[in-house]
């Protein structure tokens, strides 16, 4: 229905607030029940449908204007649907819940391969919409995400929380994953952190600034040259089987590694140009990235052939020659 709770919050016992999405559904009535029992008031969502689809909780509904004496009905259903964030946002503004427990799915696994698009869309996006809500919402909650031991495919039993996922290979399609660490290049886009550096070198060389603002210089990274990837990528589609491959130079630099490197063959000290700047810190870093390349290498016969050091200079050298024509300019 939507609409707040018809008694005030502040003079309502202090019992938890529970929003259940797939409360229609075989788990949602028992955690319905289980939640009541326990003195929660419990809010579903619930999707249009042109037929009623609450039969596994019709013997928990109360219909307000049938028992005029029940001070508030103990579980409410409220329209909303997880392919629609702003259907999200207001009912857990309305409910203001402690708890979300996020039980509504596409869950069938046959009719997924039916319905590949609405599937990953309710399923996977819907969690995502859920949660964006969940962060945004005024009131601290707690998030209960129902996972699925599908989602291990075909890694071999016995599976833990450890165990890694394995999807489902169907229709036998060649198609594979190339899961590339960083790479760079010149034509680098320049808010990435080796471009970025490296064409503030180039333009405090040739002297049109002086300063270069950075984030976090600790990460350490696994970078590679670009040119090198994209043969990767194409070894990959001219095998005999179709295959997951990571591709990395196996070598790992901090930021700090590669300014001392980009400065330095430009005969300047990083130390004098860069300042920290908080605005480039994230709200989670990924700390250290160095990747293990050793299948592509065996089964691809594929190995970087441009260094660290040679591509600092590849990238410094092309952008000391661009920050000169930008000064003719
Ligand atoms: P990513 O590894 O795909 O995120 O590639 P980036 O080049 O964007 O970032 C590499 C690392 O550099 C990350 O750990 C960033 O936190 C760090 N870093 C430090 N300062 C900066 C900055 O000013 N810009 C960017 N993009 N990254 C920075």
């Amino acid at each position: 229905d939507g609409e707040a709770p018809s008694v005030p919050r502040s003079l309502a016992p202090a019992r938890k607030v529970a929003l259940i999405t797939g409360i229609t559904g075989q788990d949602g009535s028992y955690l319905t029940e289980l939640l009541l029992s326990k003195g929660y008031e419990v809010h579903g969502l619930i999707r249009r449908s042109s037929n009623f689809n609450t039969q596994r909780l019709d013997h928990i509904y109360h219909d307000p204007h049938a028992v005029p004496s029940t001070p508030r009905p103990p579980m409410r259903l409220h329209y909303a649907d997880l392919s629609d964030s702003s259907s999200l946002r207001r009912a857990l503004d309305a409910i203001q819940p402690d708890e979300v427990y996020n039980l509504a799915a596409q869950s069938h696994v046959a009719v997924s391969f039916e319905i590949p698009d609405y599937t990953a869309d309710v399923t996977a996006t819907g969690a995502l919409r859920l949660l964006e809500a969940v962060r945004l919402s005024r009131k601290p909650i707690r998030y209960y995400q129902a996972g699925s031991s599908e989602m291990f495919g075909s890694t071999p039993p016995p599976q833990s929380e450890d165990t890694p996922f394995h999807p489902r290979e169907a229709y036998g399609l060649f198609a594979c994953n190339g899961v590339l660490f960083n790479h760079e290049s010149p034509r680098r886009g320049e808010n990435f952190v080796t471009r970025k550096i490296t064409r503030a070198v180039g333009r405090i060389k040739v002297g049109l600034q002086t300063k270069v603002f950075l984030g976090n210089l600790t990460a350490a990274r696994d970078w590679g040259f670009a040119g090198d990837y994209v043969e990767a990528m194409w070894l990959m589609l001219q095998q005999d089987q179709p295959g997951d491959y990571v591709v990395a130079t196996e070598e790992s630099h901090t930021v700090e590694e590669f300014l001392q490197a980009a400065f330095g063959y430009a005969g300047l000290d990083w130390k004098d140009h860069v300042v920290i700047d908080k605005k480039y810190f994230r709200p989670t870093e990924v700390d250290s990235l160095k990747g293990d390349s050793s299948k592509a290498r065996r089964k691809l016969k594929w190995k970087p052939k441009v260094g660290f050091q040679q591509l600092v200079e590849m990238m410094v050298d092309h952008d000391i020659e661009l920050a000169n024509k930008e000064k003719v300019l």
